[in-house]
C-alpha cells in the first residue's frame, strides 16, 4: 500500500481536525498535500507545519499576509482566496476530505474529483445541493464518493456486500438535539447560545444549531437519497437520546442490519480514509454491560417541522435542494445574528420553497453548476427578502 497523498478542505474545522488526528497517527499510510482554511490563520499555519503540508490557502484574500508571515521561516506554498482555492482543489491527489460548511464546500470537492481524487464527503450540502451532479462527477471520472456523515457511514457500511435493489427502508437516527426536552412553547424564546449547546456530538457550530432544528437530519434525508439513490418514502427518522445507533438499514426479508458505535467522528472519518475498510482506531470502545437502554421515538412534527420541508423538496426534485440549503443557510445565519427567532428559520425556508415553487426561474438543470449556483443565488436573495419582514 502506498503512501496516500491527502488535501482537507475545511482542515481548520471539527472534521478537518478530526481528519488531522488519524492522518498524523499514521504517517506510513498518509501525506498530506494541501490544508485550507478560512478565518484560522493560526491554526491553519500550526497545522500545516505539524503535518508537513505542501501548501496552505486561506479561502479569504485578506488574510493572505497574516498566513504568508507565519509560515515565513517554512518553504510551505501559500494561497489566498477563490483562485487559490480552485488550484489547491485541482492538485493532483489521492484523496480529498470535503469538510467546508455550508454550500462554499460544493465547488473544491467537484474540483478535486476532476482532479481525479476520491471524495470523503462530510460536506453534506453538496449532496442536498448538487447530489445528481455530485453523483455523476464521481462516476464520470471513476473516483470514489465516500460518506462522511456518521448516519451514511453507517448505512454504508450496513450495505456492504448486499444488493442495493433489496432495501426496504432506511432509517436515519437523531439525537433531538439541544431542545428534544423543551415543549414548543418554550422554543419560541430560544436564543443562538442555547442552540449551541449540542448533548451528544462535539461539532461546528453551525451544524450544532441545525441540529437543534433538525434541518441537519432534514439536509441528511436528502443527502441519503441522493447517496444512496433510494426513494423519499424509503427513509426515514428516529429520534435516538443516545446517538450510538446511527442508522439502520431494513432489507425485504424483514432483517435490520444497524449500525452501532461511540459518538466519534474519527469512526466515520476513518472508514472513508481507509477507502471503506477497517484500521484500527484509537477510539473508546462500547460497553453495552454500561448502556442500559437505547430509546427510540418517532420526531415531533410540530417541533421540527424542517422534516416534513425536506420531503417536501424531494418530492419537487430538480433544484429544489440547491434552494432549501441555501434559503436554510441566511435563516442560520439570521438567527445566528438574532434578527429572527428560532421557530422562524423552518418558516423562512417554507416561504422559500413555496415562492420557487410557484414560479418560473429559468433554473432548470440539476447537473449545470451555474444553474446550481443560480438558484442557491436567487434562494439566498429571497430568503434575505422574507427575514426582513419577520421581524
Ligand atoms: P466547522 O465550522 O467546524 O468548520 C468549517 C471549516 O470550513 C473550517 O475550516 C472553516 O474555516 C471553513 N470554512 C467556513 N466557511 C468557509 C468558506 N466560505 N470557504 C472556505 N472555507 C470555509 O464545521 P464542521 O467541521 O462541523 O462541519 C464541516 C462539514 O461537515 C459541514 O458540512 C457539516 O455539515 C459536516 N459534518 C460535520 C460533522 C461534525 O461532527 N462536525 C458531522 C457530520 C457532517 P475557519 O474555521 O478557519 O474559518
Ligand atoms: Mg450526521
Amino acid at each position: 500500500m502506498g503512501l496516500k497523498r491527502v488535501s482537507i478542505f475545511g482542515a481548520t474545522g471539527s472534521i478537518g481536525q478530526n481528519t488531522l488526528d488519524l492522518i498524523g497517527r499514521d504517517p506510513a499510510r498518509f501525506q498530506v498535500d494541501t490544508l485550507t482554511g478560512g478565518h484560522q490563520i493560526d491554526q491553519l499555519a500550526q497545522d500545516a507545519k505539524t503535518y508537513g503540508a505542501r501548501l496552505v490557502v486561506t479561502a479569504y484574500d485578506d488574510h493572505y499576509q497574516a498566513l504568508k508571515s507565519a509560515l515565513a521561516d517554512t518553504d510551505i506554498q501559500v494561497g489566498a482566496g477563490p483562485s487559490a482555492m480552485k488550484e489547491a482543489a485541482s492538485r493532483p491527489v489521492d484523496m480529498a476530505m470535503s469538510a467546508i460548511v455550508g454550500a462554499a464546500g460544493l465547488e473544491p470537492g467537484l474540483t478535486a474529483m476532476n482532479a481525479g481524487a476520491d471524495l470523503l464527503l462530510a460536506n453534506k450540502e453538496s449532496m442536498v445541493a448538487a447530489g445528481a451532479l455530485t453523483r455523476t462527477t464521481a462516476q464520470n471520472n471513476n473516483v470514489a464518493l465516500l460518506p462522511v456523515d456518521s448516519e451514511h457511514s453507517g448505512v454504508f457500511q450496513a450495505l456492504q456486500g448486499e444488493r442495493r435493489d433489496t432495501i426496504e427502508r432506511v432509517i436515519l437516527t437523531a439525537s433531538g438535539g439541544a431542545f428534544r426536552d423543551y415543549t414548543l412553547d418554550q422554543m419560541q424564546s430560544v436564543t443562538p447560545e442555547q442552540a449551541c449547546d449540542h448533548p451528544t456530538w462535539a461539532m461546528g457550530q453551525r451544524i450544532t444549531v441545525d441540529s437543534a432544528s433538525m434541518f441537519n437530519k432534514a439536509l441528511e434525508i436528502i443527502e441519503a437519497k441522493e447517496l444512496f439513490d433510494i426513494e423519499p418514502n424509503q427513509i426515514d427518522v428516529l429520534v435516538h437520546r443516545q446517538s450510538l445507533v446511527h442508522a439502520l438499514v431494513e432489507f425485504h426479508d424483514a432483517g435490520i442490519i444497524a449500525h452501532v458505535g461511540p459518538h466519534d467522528m474519527r469512526h466515520a472519518i476513518g472508514y472513508a480514509l481507509y477507502s471503506g475498510t477497517r484500521a484500527k482506531l484509537p477510539l473508546e470502545r462500547l460497553d453495552f454491560t454500561k448502556i442500559s437502554r437505547l430509546d427510540f421515538a418517532a420526531p415531533d412534527r410540530q417541533k421540527y417541522p424542517s422534516i416534513d420541508l425536506a420531503y417536501q423538496v424531494m418530492h419537487a426534485g430538480g433544484l429544489m435542494g440547491a434552494a432549501f440549503n441555501a434559503a436554510k443557510e441566511k435563516a442560520l445565519d439570521a438567527f445566528l445574528a438574532r434578527q429572527i427567532g428560532f421557530l422562524q428559520m423552518s418558516e423562512v425556508v417554507k416561504s422559500v420553497i413555496n415562492t420557487l415553487s410557484d414560479m418560473e426561474h429559468g433554473f432548470e438543470d440539476a447537473l449545470n453548476l451555474e444553474h446550481i449556483l443560480g438558484m442557491d443565488a436567487l434562494a439566498r436573495e429571497l430568503a434575505l427578502r422574507v427575514c426582513a419582514t419577520q421581524k
